[in-house]
Protein backbone atom coordinates (compact mmCIF):
# COMPACT_ATOMS: atom_id res chain seq x y z
CA UNK A 1 0.00 0.00 0.00
CA UNK A 2 1.41 3.13 -0.73
CA UNK A 3 2.27 5.10 2.27
CA UNK A 4 1.34 9.06 2.66
CA UNK A 5 3.84 11.25 4.14
CA UNK A 6 1.90 12.61 7.17
CA UNK A 7 1.94 14.15 10.76
CA UNK A 8 1.93 17.95 11.09
CA UNK A 9 2.14 20.65 7.87
CA UNK A 10 2.73 19.40 4.84
CA UNK A 11 1.94 19.45 1.55
CA UNK A 12 -1.66 19.71 0.17
CA UNK A 13 -3.26 17.25 -1.66
CA UNK A 14 -6.29 17.29 -3.92
CA UNK A 15 -8.34 15.51 -0.90
CA UNK A 16 -11.53 16.79 0.31
CA UNK A 17 -12.56 14.86 3.54
CA UNK A 18 -16.45 15.23 4.04
CA UNK A 19 -18.23 14.52 7.72
CA UNK A 20 -21.65 13.63 7.27
CA UNK A 21 -23.43 14.37 10.81
CA UNK A 22 -26.68 12.18 11.68
CA UNK A 23 -29.35 13.99 10.05
CA UNK A 24 -27.35 13.32 7.06
CA UNK A 25 -27.54 9.16 7.54
CA UNK A 26 -31.38 8.94 8.94
CA UNK A 27 -32.49 7.32 6.17
CA UNK A 28 -32.63 5.98 2.91
CA UNK A 29 -33.64 9.52 1.12
CA UNK A 30 -30.62 11.54 3.08
CA UNK A 31 -28.03 8.93 2.43
CA UNK A 32 -28.90 8.74 -1.81
CA UNK A 33 -28.34 12.89 -1.31
CA UNK A 34 -24.95 11.90 0.15
CA UNK A 35 -24.18 9.61 -2.61
CA UNK A 36 -24.99 12.75 -5.33
CA UNK A 37 -22.82 14.68 -3.24
CA UNK A 38 -20.10 12.55 -3.63
CA UNK A 39 -20.08 11.72 -7.03
CA UNK A 40 -20.51 15.26 -7.72
CA UNK A 41 -16.92 16.07 -6.62
CA UNK A 42 -14.50 13.18 -7.22
CA UNK A 43 -12.01 15.20 -4.51
CA UNK A 44 -14.10 13.67 -2.00
CA UNK A 45 -12.77 10.82 -1.55
CA UNK A 46 -12.91 10.34 2.35
CA UNK A 47 -15.84 9.83 4.03
CA UNK A 48 -16.73 9.79 7.72
CA UNK A 49 -20.05 9.16 9.22
CA UNK A 50 -21.65 9.63 12.11
CA UNK A 51 -24.48 7.41 13.64
CA UNK A 52 -28.27 7.57 12.25
CA UNK A 53 -30.11 10.55 14.02
CA UNK A 54 -33.33 11.64 14.45
CA UNK A 55 -35.73 11.36 10.99
CA UNK A 56 -38.19 13.48 13.02
CA UNK A 57 -38.78 16.10 16.54
CA UNK A 58 -39.83 13.24 18.61
CA UNK A 59 -37.74 10.05 17.04
CA UNK A 60 -34.51 8.79 18.79
CA UNK A 61 -30.94 9.10 17.62
CA UNK A 62 -29.19 5.71 17.41
CA UNK A 63 -26.69 6.47 19.82
CA UNK A 64 -28.75 7.36 22.75
CA UNK A 65 -30.88 3.73 22.24
CA UNK A 66 -27.40 2.37 22.43
CA UNK A 67 -26.35 4.33 25.52
CA UNK A 68 -29.83 2.88 26.79
CA UNK A 69 -29.30 -0.98 25.54
CA UNK A 70 -26.32 -0.65 27.62
CA UNK A 71 -28.02 0.99 30.89
CA UNK A 72 -29.95 -2.12 30.16
CA UNK A 73 -27.06 -4.48 30.59
CA UNK A 74 -25.42 -2.67 33.57
CA UNK A 75 -29.10 -2.82 35.50
CA UNK A 76 -28.53 -6.62 34.51
CA UNK A 77 -31.06 -7.06 31.92
CA UNK A 78 -30.70 -7.97 28.12
CA UNK A 79 -31.24 -5.40 25.75
CA UNK A 80 -32.58 -8.35 23.30
CA UNK A 81 -35.93 -6.08 23.07
CA UNK A 82 -34.47 -2.34 22.49
CA UNK A 83 -31.78 -3.42 20.11
CA UNK A 84 -34.67 -4.51 17.57
CA UNK A 85 -35.44 -0.80 17.03
CA UNK A 86 -31.53 -0.05 16.30
CA UNK A 87 -31.76 -2.74 13.65
CA UNK A 88 -35.07 -1.65 11.72
CA UNK A 89 -33.09 1.58 11.55
CA UNK A 90 -30.43 0.10 9.84
CA UNK A 91 -32.29 -2.87 8.12
CA UNK A 92 -35.10 0.39 6.90
CA UNK A 93 -31.88 2.25 5.21
CA UNK A 94 -31.04 -0.78 3.65
CA UNK A 95 -34.42 -1.56 1.98
CA UNK A 96 -34.96 1.99 0.85
CA UNK A 97 -31.81 2.03 -0.35
CA UNK A 98 -32.69 -0.96 -2.61
CA UNK A 99 -30.29 -3.37 -1.22
CA UNK A 100 -30.29 -6.27 0.49
CA UNK A 101 -30.37 -6.74 4.43
CA UNK A 102 -28.47 -9.57 4.52
CA UNK A 103 -24.99 -8.60 4.82
CA UNK A 104 -25.53 -6.52 8.08
CA UNK A 105 -27.99 -8.78 9.83
CA UNK A 106 -24.63 -11.28 11.14
CA UNK A 107 -22.94 -8.04 12.34
CA UNK A 108 -26.17 -6.44 13.78
CA UNK A 109 -26.03 -9.78 15.71
CA UNK A 110 -22.94 -9.75 16.88
CA UNK A 111 -23.06 -5.94 18.39
CA UNK A 112 -26.38 -6.93 19.87
CA UNK A 113 -24.45 -10.15 21.76
CA UNK A 114 -21.23 -8.07 22.52
CA UNK A 115 -23.28 -5.44 24.19
CA UNK A 116 -25.55 -8.00 26.25
CA UNK A 117 -22.26 -9.69 26.75
CA UNK A 118 -20.67 -6.65 28.78
CA UNK A 119 -18.31 -4.92 26.26
CA UNK A 120 -19.21 -1.87 28.03
CA UNK A 121 -20.24 1.98 27.20
CA UNK A 122 -17.39 3.26 24.96
CA UNK A 123 -18.21 0.20 22.94
CA UNK A 124 -22.02 0.24 22.93
CA UNK A 125 -22.31 4.09 21.61
CA UNK A 126 -19.90 3.54 18.89
CA UNK A 127 -21.26 0.46 16.81
CA UNK A 128 -24.09 3.37 16.02
CA UNK A 129 -20.89 4.40 13.54
CA UNK A 130 -19.33 1.79 12.96
CA UNK A 131 -23.02 0.50 11.62
CA UNK A 132 -23.44 3.50 10.05
CA UNK A 133 -20.11 3.22 7.74
CA UNK A 134 -20.27 -0.12 7.12
CA UNK A 135 -23.84 0.21 5.47
CA UNK A 136 -22.42 3.88 3.46
CA UNK A 137 -19.32 1.57 2.33
CA UNK A 138 -20.96 -0.79 1.14
CA UNK A 139 -23.72 1.43 -0.72
CA UNK A 140 -20.93 3.25 -2.43
CA UNK A 141 -18.77 0.49 -2.88
CA UNK A 142 -16.06 1.68 -1.32
CA UNK A 143 -13.38 0.90 1.93
CA UNK A 144 -14.53 0.47 4.76
CA UNK A 145 -11.89 1.20 7.01
CA UNK A 146 -12.20 1.18 11.17
CA UNK A 147 -11.28 4.08 13.35
CA UNK A 148 -10.32 1.46 16.19
CA UNK A 149 -7.60 0.30 14.37
CA UNK A 150 -6.22 3.91 12.77
CA UNK A 151 -7.08 6.43 15.70
CA UNK A 152 -5.38 6.27 18.97
CA UNK A 153 -7.16 7.83 21.58
CA UNK A 154 -5.43 8.55 25.18
CA UNK A 155 -7.37 7.99 28.49
CA UNK A 156 -8.20 11.59 28.79
CA UNK A 157 -10.06 11.70 25.48
CA UNK A 158 -6.89 13.49 23.14
CA UNK A 159 -5.40 12.07 20.15
CA UNK A 160 -2.24 9.78 20.47
CA UNK A 161 0.27 10.81 18.35
CA UNK A 162 1.03 6.93 16.85
CA UNK A 163 -2.69 8.04 15.40
CA UNK A 164 -1.10 9.59 12.34
CA UNK A 165 1.38 6.92 11.59
CA UNK A 166 -0.92 4.28 11.40
CA UNK A 167 -3.30 6.68 8.94
CA UNK A 168 -0.09 7.15 7.11
CA UNK A 169 -0.06 3.04 6.50
CA UNK A 170 -3.63 2.52 6.40
CA UNK A 171 -4.81 5.03 3.96
CA UNK A 172 -3.71 4.94 -0.27
CA UNK A 173 -3.68 8.27 -1.62
CA UNK A 174 -5.91 6.98 -4.53
CA UNK A 175 -8.60 5.00 -2.69
CA UNK A 176 -11.92 5.51 -1.66
CA UNK A 177 -12.83 5.65 2.05
CA UNK A 178 -15.88 5.23 4.16
CA UNK A 179 -14.94 6.15 8.21
CA UNK A 180 -16.74 5.99 11.10
CA UNK A 181 -16.56 8.53 13.77
CA UNK A 182 -16.54 9.24 17.10
CA UNK A 183 -14.52 6.72 18.29
CA UNK A 184 -11.00 5.32 18.26
CA UNK A 185 -9.20 2.47 20.51
CA UNK A 186 -6.96 3.20 23.09
CA UNK A 187 -3.19 2.27 23.17
CA UNK A 188 -3.91 -1.27 24.21
CA UNK A 189 -6.87 -1.75 21.68
CA UNK A 190 -10.04 -0.93 23.70
CA UNK A 191 -13.11 0.82 21.81
CA UNK A 192 -12.96 4.59 23.01
CA UNK A 193 -15.40 7.23 22.12
CA UNK A 194 -15.04 10.61 21.88
CA UNK A 195 -17.36 13.19 23.65
CA UNK A 196 -20.47 13.88 21.80
CA UNK A 197 -20.85 15.31 18.48
CA UNK A 198 -17.13 13.59 18.42
CA UNK A 199 -17.59 12.66 14.42
CA UNK A 200 -16.99 15.99 13.94
CA UNK A 201 -13.12 15.11 15.85
CA UNK A 202 -12.78 12.39 13.53
CA UNK A 203 -12.91 14.42 10.70
CA UNK A 204 -10.71 16.98 11.32
CA UNK A 205 -8.26 13.66 12.07
CA UNK A 206 -8.24 12.16 8.72
CA UNK A 207 -8.57 15.81 6.84
CA UNK A 208 -5.35 16.72 8.45
CA UNK A 209 -3.55 12.84 8.28
CA UNK A 210 -4.06 13.29 4.78
CA UNK A 211 -3.44 16.99 3.97
CA UNK A 212 -6.61 17.93 2.17
CA UNK A 213 -7.42 20.61 1.02
CA UNK A 214 -10.73 21.23 2.60
CA UNK A 215 -12.63 19.54 5.17
CA UNK A 216 -16.40 19.80 4.28
CA UNK A 217 -18.94 19.30 7.36
CA UNK A 218 -22.07 18.50 6.01
CA UNK A 219 -25.26 18.76 8.18
CA UNK A 220 -28.74 19.85 7.57
CA UNK A 221 -28.73 24.05 8.32
CA UNK A 222 -26.97 26.01 5.45
CA UNK A 223 -23.69 27.11 7.65
CA UNK A 224 -23.60 28.65 10.82
CA UNK A 225 -26.18 30.89 12.03
CA UNK A 226 -25.39 33.92 13.57
CA UNK A 227 -28.02 33.33 16.64
CA UNK A 228 -30.41 30.65 16.85
CA UNK A 229 -32.87 30.64 14.59
CA UNK A 230 -35.87 29.55 16.89
CA UNK A 231 -34.76 32.32 18.58
CA UNK A 232 -34.40 34.92 15.66
CA UNK A 233 -36.03 33.20 12.58
CA UNK A 234 -34.32 35.99 11.01
CA UNK A 235 -30.32 34.93 12.04
CA UNK A 236 -28.14 35.51 8.94
CA UNK A 237 -25.75 32.68 8.38
CA UNK A 238 -21.99 33.69 8.67
CA UNK A 239 -20.24 33.10 5.38
CA UNK A 240 -16.65 33.56 6.72
CA UNK A 241 -15.54 33.11 10.30
CA UNK A 242 -12.20 31.88 11.95
CA UNK A 243 -10.98 28.58 13.91
CA UNK A 244 -10.97 31.48 16.95
CA UNK A 245 -14.35 32.23 16.23
CA UNK A 246 -15.70 29.33 16.37
CA UNK A 247 -14.45 27.72 19.39
CA UNK A 248 -15.21 31.12 21.15
CA UNK A 249 -19.58 30.84 19.91
CA UNK A 250 -18.71 26.76 20.86
CA UNK A 251 -18.43 27.87 24.46
CA UNK A 252 -21.20 30.08 24.82
CA UNK A 253 -23.03 27.36 23.69
CA UNK A 254 -23.63 27.73 19.93
CA UNK A 255 -23.65 23.98 18.49
CA UNK A 256 -21.89 25.25 16.03
CA UNK A 257 -19.12 22.80 15.56
CA UNK A 258 -17.30 20.39 18.09
CA UNK A 259 -14.40 22.72 19.58
CA UNK A 260 -12.07 20.19 19.46
CA UNK A 261 -12.61 19.34 16.06
CA UNK A 262 -10.72 22.61 15.50
CA UNK A 263 -7.51 22.01 17.05
CA UNK A 264 -6.01 18.90 14.19
CA UNK A 265 -7.14 21.06 11.30
CA UNK A 266 -6.39 24.14 12.60
CA UNK A 267 -2.42 22.91 12.81
CA UNK A 268 -2.40 22.34 9.14
CA UNK A 269 -4.34 25.33 8.36
CA UNK A 270 -7.00 23.19 6.50
CA UNK A 271 -10.16 25.30 5.95
CA UNK A 272 -13.29 23.68 7.09
CA UNK A 273 -16.61 24.38 5.26
CA UNK A 274 -20.24 23.93 7.11
CA UNK A 275 -22.34 22.83 4.21
CA UNK A 276 -26.42 20.93 4.31
CA UNK A 277 -26.82 18.01 2.43
CA UNK A 278 -30.51 19.10 1.44
CA UNK A 279 -29.15 22.33 0.16
CA UNK A 280 -25.38 21.58 -0.95
CA UNK A 281 -25.64 24.48 -3.79
CA UNK A 282 -25.95 26.71 -0.81
CA UNK A 283 -22.19 27.95 0.28
CA UNK A 284 -22.27 27.08 3.77
CA UNK A 285 -20.01 28.79 6.34
CA UNK A 286 -15.88 28.77 5.78
CA UNK A 287 -14.01 28.27 8.83
CA UNK A 288 -10.46 29.63 7.96
CA UNK A 289 -7.11 30.80 10.12
CA UNK A 290 -7.84 34.30 9.40
CA UNK A 291 -10.52 36.88 7.97
CA UNK A 292 -10.81 41.14 7.42
CA UNK A 293 -13.11 42.03 10.36
CA UNK A 294 -13.49 45.50 9.07
CA UNK A 295 -17.41 45.45 7.33
CA UNK A 296 -18.40 42.71 9.99
CA UNK A 297 -17.33 42.71 13.33
CA UNK A 298 -18.92 39.87 14.64
CA UNK A 299 -20.25 36.47 13.64
CA UNK A 300 -22.68 35.76 16.47
CA UNK A 301 -24.73 36.21 19.65
CA UNK A 302 -24.91 33.33 21.68
CA UNK A 303 -25.73 31.80 25.03
CA UNK A 304 -25.38 29.49 28.20
CA UNK A 305 -27.46 28.87 31.01
CA UNK A 306 -26.65 27.19 33.84
CA UNK A 307 -24.69 29.37 36.15
CA UNK A 308 -24.18 29.67 39.97
CA UNK A 309 -21.93 32.29 41.23
CA UNK A 310 -20.05 32.30 45.08
CA UNK A 311 -19.32 35.67 46.17
CA UNK A 312 -17.48 35.93 49.60
CA UNK A 313 -16.41 39.10 51.57
CA UNK A 314 -13.70 39.97 53.97
CA UNK A 315 -11.94 43.12 55.04
CA UNK A 316 -8.26 43.33 53.78
CA UNK A 317 -8.70 39.84 52.91
CA UNK A 318 -6.98 40.29 49.56
CA UNK A 319 -3.87 42.02 51.12
CA UNK A 320 -2.75 38.45 52.05
CA UNK A 321 -0.46 36.61 49.97
CA UNK A 322 -1.49 33.94 48.07
CA UNK A 323 -5.19 33.69 49.38
CA UNK A 324 -6.76 33.55 45.87
CA UNK A 325 -5.05 30.34 45.21
CA UNK A 326 -5.51 29.31 48.80
CA UNK A 327 -9.48 30.04 48.13
CA UNK A 328 -9.42 28.48 44.67
CA UNK A 329 -7.82 25.60 46.20
CA UNK A 330 -10.51 24.71 48.44
CA UNK A 331 -12.91 25.15 45.57
CA UNK A 332 -11.36 22.76 43.95
CA UNK A 333 -11.58 20.65 47.08
CA UNK A 334 -15.84 20.62 46.70
CA UNK A 335 -15.64 20.31 43.04
CA UNK A 336 -16.31 23.41 41.81
CA UNK A 337 -14.40 25.15 38.85
CA UNK A 338 -15.11 28.44 38.10
CA UNK A 339 -15.28 29.60 34.90
CA UNK A 340 -14.43 33.61 35.42
CA UNK A 341 -14.42 36.09 38.60
CA UNK A 342 -14.44 39.70 39.32
CA UNK A 343 -12.74 40.89 41.94
CA UNK A 344 -13.09 43.86 44.34
CA UNK A 345 -11.00 45.71 47.04
CA UNK A 346 -12.68 43.41 50.03
CA UNK A 347 -14.37 40.59 47.87
CA UNK A 348 -14.32 38.32 45.17
CA UNK A 349 -17.21 36.93 43.46
CA UNK A 350 -16.77 33.38 40.97
CA UNK A 351 -19.44 32.10 38.59
CA UNK A 352 -19.24 28.11 37.64
CA UNK A 353 -21.73 25.74 36.62
CA UNK A 354 -24.35 24.67 38.37
CA UNK A 355 -23.98 21.17 37.75
CA UNK A 356 -20.77 21.22 39.80
CA UNK A 357 -22.50 21.05 42.96
CA UNK A 358 -25.06 19.88 44.88
CA UNK A 359 -26.92 21.67 47.72
CA UNK A 360 -25.15 19.97 50.53
CA UNK A 361 -21.83 20.55 49.09
CA UNK A 362 -22.19 23.97 48.84
CA UNK A 363 -22.98 23.73 52.63
CA UNK A 364 -20.46 22.04 53.40
CA UNK A 365 -18.25 24.47 50.97
CA UNK A 366 -19.78 27.57 52.75
CA UNK A 367 -19.16 26.00 56.45
CA UNK A 368 -15.40 25.52 55.58
CA UNK A 369 -14.67 28.49 53.78
CA UNK A 370 -16.03 30.36 56.32
CA UNK A 371 -14.34 29.12 58.95
CA UNK A 372 -11.27 28.53 57.79
CA UNK A 373 -10.60 32.33 56.19
CA UNK A 374 -12.90 34.04 58.96
CA UNK A 375 -15.16 35.37 56.25
CA UNK A 376 -17.65 38.69 56.97
CA UNK A 377 -20.36 36.53 54.16
CA UNK A 378 -20.16 33.81 51.63
CA UNK A 379 -23.18 33.58 49.55
CA UNK A 380 -24.03 31.24 46.48
CA UNK A 381 -26.62 32.24 44.11
CA UNK A 382 -27.96 30.08 40.88
CA UNK A 383 -29.77 31.35 38.01
CA UNK A 384 -27.53 32.91 36.01
CA UNK A 385 -27.07 33.01 32.06
CA UNK A 386 -24.17 33.96 30.14
CA UNK A 387 -24.63 35.53 26.69
CA UNK A 388 -21.80 36.20 24.45
CA UNK A 389 -21.07 38.38 21.42
CA UNK A 390 -18.26 36.86 19.18
CA UNK A 391 -15.89 38.17 16.77
CA UNK A 392 -12.30 38.63 15.79
CA UNK A 393 -13.83 42.56 15.34
CA UNK A 394 -15.68 43.51 18.48
CA UNK A 395 -12.06 45.30 20.36
CA UNK A 396 -12.38 47.57 17.17
CA UNK A 397 -15.64 48.80 17.35
CA UNK A 398 -15.82 51.65 19.78
CA UNK A 399 -18.96 52.15 20.53
CA UNK A 400 -20.32 48.20 21.16
CA UNK A 401 -19.85 48.51 24.73
CA UNK A 402 -22.67 51.57 24.80
CA UNK A 403 -24.70 50.21 21.90
CA UNK A 404 -25.28 46.61 23.96
CA UNK A 405 -25.81 48.22 27.41
CA UNK A 406 -28.60 50.96 25.92
CA UNK A 407 -30.16 48.09 24.02
CA UNK A 408 -30.32 46.09 27.52
CA UNK A 409 -31.80 49.04 29.14
CA UNK A 410 -34.52 49.82 26.81
CA UNK A 411 -35.57 45.97 27.37
CA UNK A 412 -35.43 46.60 31.06
CA UNK A 413 -33.13 43.96 31.49
CA UNK A 414 -30.17 44.07 34.26
CA UNK A 415 -26.61 43.53 33.74
CA UNK A 416 -25.68 41.75 36.63
CA UNK A 417 -21.40 40.73 35.17
CA UNK A 418 -19.57 42.17 32.26
CA UNK A 419 -16.46 40.15 31.36
CA UNK A 420 -15.30 42.22 28.33
CA UNK A 421 -11.27 42.30 27.81
CA UNK A 422 -10.22 39.04 28.62
CA UNK A 423 -10.43 37.47 25.57
CA UNK A 424 -10.15 40.02 21.89
CA UNK A 425 -12.78 38.06 20.08
CA UNK A 426 -15.78 37.87 22.71
CA UNK A 427 -17.73 39.59 25.33
CA UNK A 428 -19.87 37.76 28.04
CA UNK A 429 -22.87 39.57 29.34
CA UNK A 430 -24.04 37.94 32.58
CA UNK A 431 -28.11 38.29 33.35
CA UNK A 432 -30.48 36.48 35.43
CA UNK A 433 -31.96 32.76 33.57
CA UNK A 434 -34.85 34.30 32.75
CA UNK A 435 -33.26 37.05 30.64
CA UNK A 436 -31.43 34.94 28.40
CA UNK A 437 -33.17 34.80 25.67
CA UNK A 438 -34.22 38.40 25.48
CA UNK A 439 -30.58 39.45 26.14
CA UNK A 440 -29.80 37.27 22.57
CA UNK A 441 -32.38 38.93 20.60
CA UNK A 442 -31.35 42.78 22.15
CA UNK A 443 -28.10 42.14 21.59
CA UNK A 444 -28.63 40.52 18.50
CA UNK A 445 -30.72 43.70 16.84
CA UNK A 446 -28.29 46.17 18.26
CA UNK A 447 -25.16 44.74 16.99
CA UNK A 448 -25.59 42.12 14.53
N1 LIG B 1 -23.26 9.82 17.31
C1 LIG B 1 -22.49 10.57 18.28
C2 LIG B 1 -23.41 11.47 19.07
O1 LIG B 1 -24.62 11.40 18.92
C3 LIG B 1 -21.36 11.31 17.68
C4 LIG B 1 -21.68 12.27 16.54
O2 LIG B 1 -22.78 12.23 16.01
O3 LIG B 1 -20.83 13.08 16.20
O4 LIG B 1 -22.94 12.22 19.89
Amino acid sequence: MTGMQMSGKQAKRNIVVCKFGGSSVADADHVKKVRAILEADSRRSIVVVSAPGRRSKDDDKVTDLLYACNKLVQDGKSCKELFKKISSRYTDILTGLGMKADFLKPVLDEVRRCIDAGHGTDYAASRGEYLSARLVAEYLGWTFLDTADVVVINHDGTVHPATWQKLSESLDPKGKYVIPGFYGATADGVVKTFSRGGSDITGAIMARAVGADLYENWTDVSGVFMADPRLIPEAKVVQTMTYKEVRELAEVGAGVFHEEAIAPVMDAGIPINVKNTNDPSAPGTMIVPSRDCADIPLVGVSSRNGYSSISLHKMMLFKRTGIRHALLTMLHVFGIRPEFSLVGIDSIVWFYDSKQASESVLEAMKTRLKDEFELDSITVSSGYAVVGVVGEGIMGMSDMLSKATSALSRQNISLEFLNYGASDTSCLFGVRSGAKDETVRALYEALA
